[in-house]
């Protein structure tokens, strides 16, 4: 059945599109900051098969998440923490940099979530794993397209972000290079600058640097590359998967089965499992925790965006390197390792402080937001061949089954006042004057009539 989608959402929708962005933009992949990165390059760096087969030999075989986390972001040689994988010369490509629609959807999204929390004074938008800056960009660029409707109210960009090297290419994407990093390690802010519309940015090195407030927290494609531990059903129970040197070739590593428990397989198997194995991100998790402690505690609402699936997937642990895939366990520090996102589990963590809304599919999420009518102003400005092609291309990247748009779920942390349905009044009790909730965008069918 169709329903209508809440007429502000609309109405927020129709402003954004009627501005004539150049189609051209829309469709390029931002290359710009890609050049920034090479002045660090040139020094040799220690390596990280070695730095692993030290720790191996020091204290034995490693879990999973040990070594996707020194692999991934280790703070001298981790593949984040020196690298700028994101785009076509890199090793894989994201939503946000194949299109700027996508972007655009999504700041459309936090300003509907913001004004169905009742317009609060102060709203920070919390982005984890900026990447390029890419997406912060687009929604911001919305932001200042709906200033009137923001009017009164101050916003803050607040970024979590483990690599100094990405930071320096967010904080040119988003302040022109005007950013300053701190002197002091101490700092829980790592760096902070301005907009060229004046709002503050801060960078933060983990979640509980950032400050209590209305948030609207955003994590594009960030859940998919926090360490997971993997396991196995054995005849003696469950075992988890481990990390070791292989004896028989030099320089190799090879998984294991851990002959006893581990503390994560004794904590992390839920009683109910079914499948033989399985992967669990405890970081995930805890991190899922923080975010609806926050929500709860203070307002706002969370949308997690990646591949994923709804506790059905087994073995998804895999590397991706110059837009290939990659043995995980080859040449580590040099390609990205990544895991789909288990969402039943991350929901299970929210302990049912918050509302939870999905998983649902990118295709969805976004026909529902109104990309069809975004792609309809876009072509009917745009005269020039190529660039039609381009758009084109680019939409069917996004929504195609095929490519990214069944494989890339939308999933939502809401408080659970935003969901709330006035009561139903009985006999002489006073009725329940409070309007109805307006329908949470992208979770509901859209009708733009
Ligand atoms: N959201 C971006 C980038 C995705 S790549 C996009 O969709 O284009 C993952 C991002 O998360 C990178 O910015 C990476 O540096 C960051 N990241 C990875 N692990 C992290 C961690 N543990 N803490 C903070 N940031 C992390």
């Amino acid at each position: 059945m169709r329903t209508c989608f809440g007429v502000k959402t609309q109405q927020l929708i129709s402003r954004v599109f009627r501005h004539p962005v150049h189609p051209s933009a829309a469709v390029q992949w931002r290359l710009a900051q890609s050049r920034l990165l090479s002045a660090g390059e040139s020094k040799p760096r220690p390596s990280m098969l070695k730095h692993l087969t030290f720790k191996i030999k020091a204290t034995g075989p490693i879990t999973v998440a040990e070594y996707m986390r020194e692999v991934l972001t280790n703070p001298v040689t981790g593949y984040y923490v020196r690298n700028n994988m994101l785009g076509p010369d890199g090793d894989f490509i994201t939503s946000p940099e194949i299109s700027q629609i996508f972007g655009e959807l999504l700041g459309v999204w936090i300003l509907s979530e913001w004004m169905g929390a009742g317009r609060p004074k102060h709203l920070q938008l919390v982005e984890l794993g900026p990447g390029k800056g890419s997406l912060a960009s687009d929604i911001l660029r919305v932001f200042s397209q709906l200033k009137s409707v923001l009017d009164g109210c101050s916003v803050s960009l607040h970024l979590v972000e483990v690599s100094p090297v990405l930071s320096g290419v967010q904080a040119q994407t988003l302040t022109g290079g005007s950013s300053v990093e701190s002197s002091s390690e101490d700092d829980p802010v790592f760096r902070r600058g301005e907009t060229s519309t004046g709002l503050p940015v801060f960078w933060y090195r983990c979640l509980e640097d950032v400050p209590a407030g209305f948030s609207i927290f955003i994590a594009h494609e960030f859940f998919d590359a926090l360490p997971i531990h993997t396991f196995q059903r054995t005849p003696k129970g469950w075992r988890e998967v481990l990390v070791d040197i292989d004896p028989e070739k030099r320089n190799r590593l090879r998984f294991v089965v851990s002959p006893s428990p581990t503390p994560a397989s004794s904590a992390l198997i839920q009683p109910k499992e079914r499948r033989s194995h399985v992967e669990v991100c405890a970081d995930g998790g805890v991190l899922v925790q923080q975010i609806s402690r926050r929500i709860v505690e203070d307002g706002g609402a969370a949308l997690i965006a990646d591949y994923g699936h709804d506790g059905t997937k087994t073995d998804t642990f895999r590397g991706f390197k110059g837009h290939r895939l990659h043995d995980v366990l080859s040449s580590p520090g040099s390609a990205d390792l990544t895991a789909d996102v288990d969402f039943s589990f991350l929901r299970t963590m929210t302990g049912g402080g918050v509302a939870c809304l999905g998983p649902v599919t990118q295709k969805m999420f976004l026909k529902n937001m109104g990309i069809d009518a975004r792609m309809e102003v876009l072509l009917r400005n745009c005269s020039d061949g190529p660039t039609r092609m381009q758009l084109i291309r680019s939409y069917d990247m996004l929504m195609n089954p095929e490519k990214m748009g069944e494989r890339f779920l939308f999933f939502s942390l809401l408080h659970h006042s935003r969901l709330a349905k006035p009561k139903k009044t009985e006999g002489m009790k006073l009725e329940d004057k409070r309007p109805a909730p307006l329908p949470v965008g992208g979770f509901t069918e859209i009708s733009f009539s």
